[in-house]
């Protein structure tokens, strides 16, 4: 995939690092790439612009992280059964542009395109935290505040972090795409370590509301070819949007899937519907206002989000797990972000501790 790039802004202090070398080495020749002595004054929403949110995706910065890489993942609460995973930020933000991203909120006041030179240091607090905990498996994920594989071809990072985890007992690797960036991880031996995950959506909802990602059929058939290569997969069908059809569409792409993809070698898929906040709503609407995809009628819950009416939203979800279950029963499935009485409808169970789902999830 390519990504258009209005400009690629360095920090002087990072030109020396390898990550800012091969960005230069591989930068289209059209983009232009300009050093600046603090990242920090390229990295502020320009004023001027009518979308700042969208021309920061335009504009990638390379430059130190000043803040710990690991995180634990912010989903996570006491109100959502998480599956309690680590989060390794290696850059913020992302090229493509889905009309209900969370980071049109999240990133509102800080949208530059973010890639962090000093991503060995990612690697040194990883290790820490494994020591940390022996003999427990711990899950970490790069796809948090940025697509994982996106601009791969550009930073090569995704080798450096499958090396690491292929070389240390007890860590898994998750790589969280809507891409179909996999070219770097085809050269690579994971020894099973690394798990590559892709958000599925039907091809209307990709037409509507998933701009510049890769088709649902270019997504599976990276699919099949890194679990070729030795990967684990995984996948998430959230979020789940409801509009009239819906249910018909995501049980065909569940076809698609296992046509495409053995059910047995299926790590887990999640599910989870569309929730917005009202200031995500608003962003998203003002963005995006062609897709009518964001003019549902929501509910607002109980957690501030506004959210497809529970009695709709269920049936939806518990449809889609019925179909998992008839294909495998062993696919670990999962729901994302929804509270315990959604859990209980569509799992017929109340949703296990983030410890063991977590445990779970690291032993596919
Ligand atoms: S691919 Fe993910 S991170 Fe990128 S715009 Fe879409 S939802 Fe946001």
């Amino acid at each position: 995939m390519n990504f258009d790039l209005d400009e690629i802004v360095i920090e002087e202090r990072c030109r020396p690092s390898a990550l800012a070398a091969r960005v230069i080495r591989r930068a289209p020749a059209t983009v232009p790439v300009n050093f600046i002595a603090d990242a920090r004054e390229a990295i502020r929403p320009a004023s001027d612009a009518a979308d700042p949110f969208g021309a920061g995706k335009r504009r990638m910065v390379v430059m130190d992280r000043r803040a710990p890489f690991l995180m634990t993942c912010p989903a996570g609460s006491s109100e959502f059964a998480c599956c309690g995973y680590l989060v390794l930020v290696l850059a913020s933000n992302c090229p493509m542009d889905c009309s209900y991203c969370f980071l049109q909120e999240y990133l509102a006041d800080n949208p530059a395109f973010q890639v962090y030179a000093n991503y060995a240091n990612a690697l040194d607090e990883l290790e820490r935290a494994r020591r940390r905990t022996p003999g427990r498996a711990l899950r970490v994920g790069t796809g948090e505040l940025a697509d994982s594989l996106a601009f791969d071809r550009m930073t090569g990072i995704s080798r450096d972090l499958v090396e690491f985890c292929a070389s240390r007992d007890g860590l898994l690797l998750e790589l969280k795409t809507k891409t179909d960036e996999i070219d770097n991880l085809l050269t690579v031996d994971s020894r099973g370590r690394t798990l590559v995950s892709w958000t599925l959506s039907p091809p209307h909802v990709f037409s509507s509301s998933e701009k510049r990602t890769a088709s649902p059929a270019d997504r599976l058939a990276a699919a099949a070819r890194v679990l070729e290569a030795g990967y684990k997969v995984g996948f998430h069908l959230d979020p789940v949007i409801a509009y009239p059809g819906a249910e018909r569409d995501y049980l065909a792409l569940l076809d698609d899937l296992f046509d495409t993809i053995s059910p047995a070698r299926v790590a887990f898929i999640s599910l989870g519907g569309l929730r917005m906040t009202p200031a995500l709503r608003s962003a998203a609407r003002r963005r995006h206002p062609h897709d009518l995809l964001l003019c549902g009628e929501e509910v607002l819950a109980p957690d501030g989000r506004y959210r497809t009416f529970t009695p709709l939203r269920a049936s939806l979800l518990r449809a889609l797990e019925r179909r998992i279950a008839a294909a495998s029963p062993a696919i670990t499935r999962y729901l994302c972000m929804e509270p315990p009485s959604i859990h209980r409808r569509v799992l017929g169970e109340a949703p296990p501790s983030a410890a063991a789902l977590g445990a779970a999830l690291a032993g596919r």
